[in-house]
């Protein structure tokens, strides 16, 4: 089955080898530069003014990226009365019709591709690449849950009954769903989220991260563009007390939220304390991801693989590689290739195209990982990388240290910091109780020739999303969906095809005739 309902595979992206493409995305991203970037609130399709803040741009300390006017419970909550309103009418529009909005928004992100990579760059320091394939991810998500709303919600499912009984089921949308977004792919994941909400007949309030305003904001007047209604979405920039008094309200119907495991459970508790109907949650947290190589894995591959699932995206993905478990016979030559390889790495400006790991997001995310480096530096095994970083903005240069065993990290660490462990030959086992002892279930990489240990890694572990003989981060919509369990979240996959059964209601109707 075609999972993009026969209309185009993923979405393309821009070939920066090709010279002439190159040239056009240069002159699209100059064009994109031009102009000031502004967030405000929108309700009912109106922006709201108020006093305006700075966003300051990771990549020094003095570029400001655009200004915020962030929102007041006032407008939260009258974002949420107007969304409440909207949702009959939504609901009642045909599947169809809400698709082709979708499918208009994948086609107004391309046309805008220029200024979402500036827009992505000065405000969360992306690299070209990663911006670019941000893009991609967001065109895929409205194009593929368009597909799957013709599928899921376009016919309605008969069952079989006796003789003179018909059974017939029907998926609609629940209502408003408040939908609070990370700052790490502050365009694929916000749009992420609030097109599925849309398209399976909900109404959406959408809180992006307090780090980035500017590209959810351009991202919602492209949803209104593509013919979204203006009540059927309503944003709310601001901090996490926007979250909270979204997530309280009475009149959500659900909540699908990106980000720590921390910041889901006080959600879901909020959501279980309240009287009234029980509303789901949808949850993407975090992981300690593992990567087991093995003797027979080669070694080329595993240094490329391994820089890129650690450090690509300065290490800010959930999906990032934490801790490389190299088998000992092996490891010292494993860890010298890989050092070697992360060296080449350029650490600097984003905007600069031969740049590989760009700034953190802010001054915080830079102190906690300077502090977790310090530390680790002084009870690691051994210090096998610890590269410069620009003085200026929140760069912070990968590091690998090698630990003792796997118990010696305990916490996600947010940033390009990847730990080293040693395990002897015969002690796989005990390694695969270790890695899943952490209780996350987010992503788990192998690298070995031996058909009998990846199949062994894989009934061992329950990992959301396994990748064997690869790198272990972009997780492609349709393709790879994507998602974990545990202290990693709550399902389903997004990017696959439950999504967006639990953003719906189901009802069966019986008819004796
Ligand atoms: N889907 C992304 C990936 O596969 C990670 C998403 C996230 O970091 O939240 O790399």
């Amino acid at each position: 089955r075609d999972l993009f309902g026969g209309a185009r595979a993923n979405s393309q992206g821009v070939e920066l080898g090709d010279r002439a493409a190159l040239a056009a995305f240069a002159s699209a991203i100059e064009v994109g530069r031009s102009g000031a970037a502004l967030a405000r609130p929108v309700i009912g399709g109106r922006a709201r003014d108020g006093a305006a803040r700075d966003v300051t741009s990771p990549i020094d300390g003095r570029t400001v990226a655009g200004r915020v006017v962030e929102a007041s419970l006032e407008d939260s909550d009258a974002a949420m009365a107007t969304a409440h309103a909207a949702h009959p009418a939504w609901a009642a529009t045909p599947a169809a019709t809400r698709a082709a909005a979708l499918r208009r928004m994948g086609d107004l992100m391309e046309r805008d591709t220029g200024r979402l990579v500036h827009l992505m760059q000065v405000e969360a320091g992306k690299t070209v690449d990663d911006a670019l394939a941000e893009i991609r991810e967001a065109v895929d998500f409205c194009r593929y849950y368009a597909a799957e709303a013709e599928r899921v919600f376009g016919a309605p499912i008969d069952f079989p009954g006796p003789t003179g009984e018909t059974n017939r089921m029907t998926l609609r949308g629940r209502g408003v769903f408040v939908a609070i977004s990370p700052w790490n792919f502050p365009l694929a994941i916000f749009v992420g989220q609030i097109s599925a909400a849309l398209v399976a007949g909900n109404t959406v309030v959408a809180k992006p991260a307090e780090q980035t305003p500017l590209v959810a904001a351009h991202a919602t007047a492209l949803f209104l563009e593509a013919g979204i209604p203006a009540g059927a979405l309503a944003f709310v920039p601001g901090d996490g007390t926007i979250g909270a008094r979204l997530v309280a309200d009475p009149r959500v119907a659900g909540v699908v939220f990106t980000g720590s495991t921390e910041v889901a459970r006080i959600i879901n508790r909020t959501l279980a304390g309240k009287d009234g109907p029980i509303v789901p949650l949808i949850a993407e947290t975090g992981g300690i991801n593992a990567m087991i190589v093995d003797a027979t894995a080669l070694p080329e591959q595993v240094a490329d693989d391994v820089v890129m699932s650690a450090f690509r995206s300065a290490g800010q993905r959930c999906s990032a590689l934490r801790l490389l478990c190299v088998q000992a016979d092996v490891a010292d030559k494993m860890i010298e290739m890989i050092a070697g390889a992360a060296r080449e790495l350029k650490v600097g400006d984003p905007r600069d195209l031969s740049v590989q790991v760009g700034p953190v997001i802010d001054a915080e995310a830079k102190a906690t990982l300077v502090a977790h480096v310090e530390a680790t530096k002084a009870r690691a095994r051994r210090t096998h990388l610890a590269m410069q970083a620009p003085a200026e903005g929140t760069y912070v240069a990968p590091h690998l240290f090698e630990l003792g065993k796997p118990e010696d990290l305990g916490e996600e660490i947010f940033g390009p910091v990847l730990h080293v462990v040693r395990y002897e030959a015969g002690r796989l086992d005990a390694l695969l109780d270790a890695i899943d002892a952490k209780g996350y279930g987010l992503t788990l990489g192998v690298h070995s020739r031996i058909e009998a240990t990846i199949e062994k890694v894989v009934r061992r572990m329950t990992t959301g999303n396994v990748y064997v003989n690869r790198n272990m981060i972009g997780a492609v919509v349709g393709v790879q969906p994507f998602g974990g369990h545990g202290l990693s979240g709550t399902g389903p996959k997004a990017g696959g095809p439950h999504y967006l059964h639990r953003f719906a209601t189901e009802q069966v109707v019986t008819v004796n005739t």
